[in-house]
């Protein structure tokens, strides 16, 4: 763990529910996985203007890789840094070509009614801190386990993630971040249960 600073802010964020945090440039933050098998989707924003976010397909490009690795940034969809992952205690599956699951996914799964989701949590999270999105990014889908076949088609399987596998990023501008503690309860995508994650700022 390189981070030597006080924790400065702390949330555990509950089962199911979402949460936005900020960060300073330079300062670090650590996500973490506090029971195993839990997706954290995470979104990133300019705090001087949301509409500039940390973009997947950007970072794609940026990195020319699928997958972020310690050392390397995302970028945000005018390409600027605005975090690198300082370390990845994780198996490092991360990712980055899935959409946030929403009402209409639960909805096209058999779920009846309200169910809660990654896109609503990202807003109701946001909104806490008084920023409103016309939109919703693509979120890079932390601690999943997401693969392609030879075939490429991609398989939803549970993470490989245990209790405590955190991720330490540092903030690349001032910036607004969004987590959601995934709800996912149809696939398998969160193991058997949804759990809380916790989030950490480092002075
Ligand atoms: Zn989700």
């Amino acid at each position: 763990m390189t981070v030597q600073s006080k924790i400065t802010h702390h949330h555990v964020c509950p089962a199911t529910y979402g949460y936005a945090f900020e960060a300073r440039k330079g300062q670090m933050f650590r996500l973490t996985d506090l029971e195993g098998q839990q997706p954290i989707d995470f979104w990133g924003f300019c705090k001087a203007d949301a509409n500039e976010h940390l973009s997947v397909c950007h970072t794609r490009v940026w990195n020319l890789s699928m997958v972020v690795r310690p050392g390397q940034v995302a970028v945000t969809n005018k390409r600027r840094p605005i975090v690198t992952m300082i370390e990845d205690n994780s198996p490092g599956q991360h990712d980055m070509l899935l959409a946030a699951c929403d009402p209409t996914r639960f909805e096209t799964l058999g779920h009846k009614g309200h169910h809660r989701n990654c896109q609503d949590n990202m807003h109701e999270a946001l909104a806490a801190l008084g920023v409103k999105l016309p939109f919703s990014p693509q979120p890079w889908n932390l601690f999943t386990h997401f693969p392609w076949t030879s075939d490429m088609r991609i398989e939803l399987q549970s993470p490989d993630t245990k209790p405590g596998d955190n991720i330490v990023f540092r903030a690349e501008m001032d910036a607004i971040f969004a987590i959601s503690a995934c709800p996912q309860d149809i696939t398998r995508i969160c193991g058997d249960k949804n759990t809380p994650v916790q989030v950490e700022v480092f002075g």
